[in-house]
């Protein structure tokens, strides 16, 4: 279980901090499962696929307590993210897009 809070991979404008090799991409991988989540609109992305075995897309929820969870049906890789709440990749209050 990979337990995360989003704020450690960003840098000091609320970007992701890390700009290459593996903390890249987990730091990709993070924010894209947080934008996937808090979209509720048709259009939301797709979830992004599992980091570890690159072959599935995480099936991802929001906990009871806001953390964002995702895990792996073809691994069963999971994790678990904190404090995403207010970064750029909170889509909860975004303005539907026009019909
Ligand atoms: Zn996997």
């Amino acid at each position: 279980m990979y337990i995360t809070d989003l704020k450690h991979f960003l840098d000091g404008k609320g970007a992701i901090g890390p700009t290459m090799g593996p903390a890249r991409a987990m730091a990709q991988f993070q924010t894209n499962v947080v934008a996937c989540t808090t979209d509720t609109t048709d259009c939301a992305p797709d979830a992004p696929t599992c980091f570890k075995c690159k072959k599935s897309p995480v099936e991802v929820a929001l906990a009871r307590d806001e953390s964002v969870v995702w895990k792996c049906p073809r691994c069963e890789t999971e994790g678990r993210i904190s404090n995403w709440q207010g970064t750029l990749w909170d889509l909860r209050d975004r303005p539907a897009p026009p019909a």
